[in-house]
Formats: structure tokens, sequence, C-alpha cells
């Protein structure tokens, strides 16, 4: 079920449980403001999500609300995972779902990194 992205942060979402310590994750990278983890449910070889530590609801919420600071170093923590996973040279592909048409099903902002075979169309038809 999608979620509202206008809706306020829900500290109980899985995502911050998994930042506090209260769910397990198959963590990649970590630093005091950005967590890396595989999806549980990977649709590609590689299946990557990369969240702030901070609390934003979405995309839309960290571009509004975030510092200059916090977006410099979630995009460049971002880009790094992707080469320290070699994925730059086959190519790889990032999806941050927003809301409903986006089908965004966890409350709190996830980029998902996909690669480790050809990724095909960008989106479903239908
Ligand atoms: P989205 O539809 O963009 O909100 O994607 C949510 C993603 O979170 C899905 O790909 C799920 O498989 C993934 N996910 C949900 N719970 C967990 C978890 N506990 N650990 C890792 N990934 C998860």
């Amino acid at each position: 079920m999608p979620i509202d992205p206008t809706q306020p942060y829900d500290p109980d979402n899985i995502f911050a449980r998994i930042l506090r310590g209260e769910i397990p994750n198959d963590t990649v990278y970590e630093d005091e403001h950005v967590l890396a983890f595989k999806d549980i449910n990977p649709q590609a070889p590689v299946h990557i999500l990369v969240i702030p530590k901070g609390d934003y609801v979405s995309w839309d919420d960290f571009s509004a609300k975030a510092s200059d600071a916090e977006i410099a170093h979630f995009i460049r923590k971002v880009g790094e995972i992707g080469r320290t996973q070699g994925l730059v040279e086959p190519g790889y592909r990032l999806l941050a779902n927003v809301g409903g048409h986006g089908h965004q099903e966890v409350s709190h902002l996830h980029v998902h990194i996909f690669g480790g075979r050809p990724l095909g169309p960008m989106i479903a038809r239908g």
C-alpha cells in the first residue's frame, strides 16, 4: 500500500526501526548521516537501499527541508556506493519512489540502486 508523502514523518516506519537497531539489516555502507543496506526482496542481482539518517519522508521532503550539506553528502554517497560496488562500468539504475503514483511503500526516503544485469526499459507500461 503506497504511503501518503504529505503526512508527517512516522517514527515507527520500518527504516526508522532499522536505524534504531530494532530490526536487522544487511549493511553495505554506514556513516554518521547515511545507511546503505541490501533490499530484503531484491529485484536485481544488486539491489541496495540508501537512506539518510535524518527523519525525511520522501525525496520531496528531503529536497525541500534538508540542508545543502546533507543533500550533497547523500548524493555523493549514493555515487560512491555505485563505484565501490563496481557498478559504473556495467551500468546501474537509481530510483526514488514518491507517494501513490510512485508506489512508495516505506515512509522514510530511500534511493534504490539496481545493477548486476541489463535492467531493460525505464518503467513498465500499463
Ligand atoms: P518502495 O516501494 O520504494 O517504498 O520500496 C520499499 C523497499 O523496501 C522494497 O523494495 C522492500 O523490499 C524494501 N524493504 C522493506 N522492508 C525491508 C527490510 N526490513 N530490509 C530491507 N529492505 C526492506
